[in-house]
C-alpha cells in the first residue's frame, strides 16, 4: 500500500481526508494508534463466513501439505511448498454490486510431494474443482481451502487447478489496514484494494507477495459498462450485450497488486517516455479540469526513468475510483487513486501520484518476500515522492527531510524497528517517512553516485523476482565496496537515531 499513501502511506502517514476532499497530513501519533491491537484478520475473517460453503464442508483434508508460509505479519496466507506459475482467470460480473461467478485456472509448481493443493479463500461458494482434469476432495477450513487428489502430486510436477465459484464477496479485515480490503463495490462501479490479504475475497490463491505469478484476466460485463485489470488489452469482445475484456500480465505480478476494476469509467489513452503506452481509467464524472491532472503522468515516468532506470512494466496509468476509505494503492500498472483526490488539493493528488508510482519500480516489478521488509517498498516510495516534490516545487527536499527526521526519532520506539516492525504497523508512518530519513541518511555516507547506482541496479538485477533487506544490504556493500554493517544495524534497528553522516 503504500500509499495507500493514504491506505498506507497515507493511511499512515498520516495521511486521511477531510470532508471536503482535502488531503490532510497528521502526526505519527494519530496514525495506527485506532487500529484493533490483534491479531491476524484470519480469526475475525471467519465470523463472516456465513457464505461459505463447498461441496465438502468439513475440516481441512490437506494435512501434509503446508497451509501457510508462516510469515509472522500474516499468519495463515499463503502456503509454502507451492509455486504458482500463472493464474488465469474468467470472470463473470453482471453487476458490479453483485455477486461474481468466475473460473481460474491454475499452474502450479510442487516444490515438495503435495498432499493437497491448499489456497487462500474468503467466503464465496466453490461449485467445482479438478487438478488436471480429475476430480478433487474439496474441504474448507476458515479461510483455507484445500484441493486433494486422489494420489499424492510428486515434487518438481507441474499441474493446473481448475476452480469454479461464485458468491458476493465479502470484505476482508486486517489490523494493519485503513478499512477492509479486497472487492470493494460503490454506486460507481468496483474495484480491488487487497494489500495485504484480501485478494482472497475474490481469487482462490496463495495470496503472499512471495509467490509472484504471471496472471491474465478475461472480464466479461454489461456492454454499457467498462472492464479494465493490470497489464495489457489484449482481446475484446461483444456478445449479446455483454463484452468481454481480456487484459495480460506479463511480468510477474504478487497478488496483492491485482486490479479489477467494472463500472462507470472511461478510457484514457495517452503516450509517455520512449512511446510506452499509458491508460487511465476514470469515473465518468470526473471533470476536464480534474482530467488534466493525468498529464503530469509522462512527466513523473520521465523524471523517475533519470534516476531509477528505465520504467519496468509494460503499461501504466491511475484507476481514478469512488474509492473509500479515502487511500491509494499502487496496484500493478494501474494504480488506484480516490477521484476524491483529483478535486481537492492538487499538489497533495501530485506527490501521492509520485508515490504509486515509484512503486512500479520498488513493490511491483520487485517484491519483498516478507510483509516484514515492507520498507523496501514504503521507504523507497517516500523518498521518491520526496524528490518529485522537490523537482516539481512542491517542497523543497530538505522540509521532508526535516519532516522525516521528526518521525524517524519518535517512530522507532513505537512501531518498531524500520526492517522489523510489529505486524500490526506494518503500514507505520515510521516505514514511510522514518524510512525515507535513513535512505537520506544512506546518500549522504556513500554519496549520489553510488546511491542512485544502487538504486538502478536494485530495480534492475532484481526485475520480476523477491527481495529481502539482506540482499540490499549485500548490493549496497557490493557497489561501495564498503561494510556498510554498522551503519544498516544502526540506522534500520537501533534505538537511538545518530546524526545524518556529515559528508
Ligand atoms: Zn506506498
Amino acid at each position: 500500500m503504500a500509499s495507500m499513501v493514504i491506505a498506507a502511506a497515507l493511511l499512515v502517514s498520516g495521511c486521511t481526508s477531510s470532508g471536503d476532499g482535502a488531503i490532510q497530513r497528521k502526526g505519527p501519533a494519530s496514525t495506527t494508534s485506532s487500529l484493533p491491537d490483534s491479531d491476524q484478520d484470519q480469526d475475525s475473517s471467519d465470523g463472516e463466513g456465513g457464505s461459505t460453503s463447498s461441496p465438502t464442508d468439513g475440516p481441512l483434508d490437506g494435512l501434509g501439505s503446508p497451509t501457510s508460509v508462516g510469515d509472522p505479519v500474516t499468519p495463515g496466507a499463503g502456503a509454502e511448498g507451492i509455486d504458482v506459475l500463472s493464474y488465469d482467470l474468467d470472470l463473470n460480473v453482471a453487476d458490479p454490486q453483485g455477486p461474481i461467478s468466475a473460473t481460474v485456472l491454475i499452474t502450479v509448481k510442487a516444490e515438495q510431494e503435495l498432499a493437497a493443493l491448499n489456497l487462500d479463500l474468503h467466503g464465496l461458494t466453490v461449485e467445482s474443482a479438478t487438478i488436471d482434469d480429475l476430480p478433487v476432495d474439496v474441504s474448507r477450513d476458515g479461510d483455507e481451502l484445500s484441493l486433494k487428489p486422489k494420489s499424492p502430486i510428486p515434487q518438481d510436477t507441474e499441474f493446473v487447478a481448475a476452480i469454479s465459484y461464485s458468491g458476493d464477496p465479502n470484505p476482508v479485515e486486517d489490523p494493519s489496514a485503513p478499512g477492509v480490503i479486497g472487492w470493494l463495490d460503490r454506486e460507481s462501479g468496483s474495484f480491488v484494494a487487497a494489500e495485504p490479504i484480501g485478494t482472497k475475497a475474490f481469487l482462490p490463491s496463495n495470496d503472499h507477495p512471495s509467490d509472484k505469478a504471471l496472471f491474465s484476466f478475461t472480464i466479461t460485463a454489461p456492454e454499457n459498462l467498462t472492464a479494465i485489470a493490470n497489464g495489457v488489452l489484449a482481446e475484446k469482445l461483444t456478445e449479446n450485450g455483454m463484452t468481454s475484456w481480456r487484459y495480460t500480465q506479463s511480468d510477474p505480478m504478487a497478488t496483492y497488486l491485482i486490479q479489477i476494476a467494472v463500472g462507470d469509467y472511461d478510457l484514457i489513452e495517452a503516450t509517455g517516455p520512449r512511446g510506452m503506452q499509458i491508460r487511465h481509467a476514470v469515473v465518468r464524472n470526473l471533470s476536464e479540469e480534474q482530467r488534466t491532472l493525468l498529464d503530469q503522468t509522462a512527466a513523473q515516468i520521465e523524471f523517475f526513468e533519470t534516476l531509477f532506470g528505465p520504467y519496468p512494466l509494460d503499461t501504466y496509468g491511475l484507476l481514478v475510483a469512488d474509492s473509500s476509505p479515502e487511500f491509494a494503492l499502487e496496484t500493478q500498472t494501474l494504480t488506484l487513486m480516490p477521484a476524491s483526490w483529483l478535486r481537492g488539493n492538487t499538489d497533495e493528488f501530485s506527490r501521492v501520484a509520485a508515490h504509486e508510482l515509484a512503486h512500479q519500480w520498488y513493490g511491483d516489478s520487485i517484491t519483498p518476500s516478507s510483509w516484514s521488509d515492507i520498507w523496501l517498498n514504503e521507504s523507497f516510495a517516500t523518498y521518491a515522492e520526496w524528490l518529485w516534490a522537490d523537482h516539481a516545487g512542491i517542497q523543497p527536499l530538505e522540509d521532508s527531510i526535516e519532516e522525516g527526521k521528526q518521525v524517524a526519532e519518535e517512530g522507532r520506539g513505537i512501531y518498531g524497528p524500520i526492517d522489523d516492525p510489529r505486524p500490526t504497523e506494518i503500514f507505520s508512518i515510521n516505514v514511510y517517512y522514518g524510512g525515507g530519513y535513513v535512505l537520506h541518511a544512506l546518500r549522504l555516507e556513500i554519496g549520489d553516485e553510488q546511491f542512485f547506482e544502487l538504486l538502478r541496479r536494485w530495480a534492475a538485477d532484481n526485475a520480476g523476482d523477491n527481495v529481502s533487506t539482506e540482499d540490499f544490504e549485500a548490493l549496497a556493500a557490493e557497489i561501495t565496496g564498503s561494510d556498510l554493517t554498522d551503519f544498516f544495524e544502526t540506522w534500520l534497528r537501533s534505538d537511538s537515531l545518530p546524526a545524518l553522516p556529515n559528508k
